[in-house]
């Protein structure tokens, strides 16, 4: 579950961003839509925490995001948000399967390898367990970055422009992929892009319209 109410954000020296107000039910999707520039990406930081409100709240599964302390935001996002990032932000010092076993520390928990080594299979992706990051094309590092994303068994799961390298067979697959492990999960999915394939093929989500122009999301 998601809603938001008068949701601002200002950038120092920056004009005030105004998201307009969303709901939606746990487990239902959420298109962010609008042009480059226009917010997408500061609405993701405010809903998962990595930015505080300067107006308005987001409520995440019953938790108003921006009012949890600075200490106890790091480990309510490790534990409940799953995020796809725009970069992906695997390290290259360790293996697959280690980058995998950091969300784990990251949310205070013991490693569970045997988790780790399910999700890689559910995304066809375990004989890439011992690799290094620079050793995988590009989809199968957005398949493993997903990986990490679904390992805390999230209940949102926000992508960040997940298809705008991709071409259009692996859009729609990277797109089924979200949607299948989402409701697996009964996780909220959150898109935030400008990529029209994305929304043909999410026809039912709810959308938020970005708008860059006036710098105001209606
Ligand atoms: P989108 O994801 O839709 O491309 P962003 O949320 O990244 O948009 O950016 C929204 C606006 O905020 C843009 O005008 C951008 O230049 C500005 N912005 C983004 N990050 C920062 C930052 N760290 N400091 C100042 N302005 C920023
Ligand atoms: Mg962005």
């Amino acid at each position: 579950m998601i809603d938001s109410r008068g949701l601002q954000y200002t950038y120092p020296r920056g004009e005030p961003l105004r998201f307009g107000d969303v709901s939606v039910v746990q487990g239902g999707a959420l298109l962010l839509r609008g042009p480059s520039g226009s917010g997408k990406s500061t609405w993701l930081a405010l809903a998962s925490g990595l930015l505080t409100p300067t107006a308005g709240e987001v409520v995440v599964g019953g938790q108003s995001v921006g009012a949890l302390p600075a200490a106890a935001r790091d480990a309510w996002r490790a534990r409940h948000i799953g995020f796809l990032p725009q970069k992906l932000h695997l390290g290259e010092a360790l293996s697959v399967a280690d980058n995998l076993g950091l969300v784990f520390f990251a949310a205070g928990l013991p490693v569970d390898r045997a988790a780790v080594a399910r999700t890689l299979q559910a995304l066809g992706v375990e004989a890439l367990a011992a690799r290094k990051p620079s050793q995988l094309s590009g989809g199968q590092a957005q398949r493993v970055a997903l990986a990490r994303a679904l390992l805390p068994r999230p209940s949102v799961i926000l992508a960040d422009e997940p298809t705008a390298s991709l071409d259009d067979e692996a859009c729609a697959v990277s797109l089924n992929l979200l949607r299948t492990c989402a409701s697996g999960l009964n996780a909220t999915l959150v898109i935030a892009t400008h990529d029209a394939r994305v929304w043909q093929a999410l026809p039912q989500a709810r959308v938020l319209a970005f708008n860059a122009s006036a710098r105001v999301a209606a």
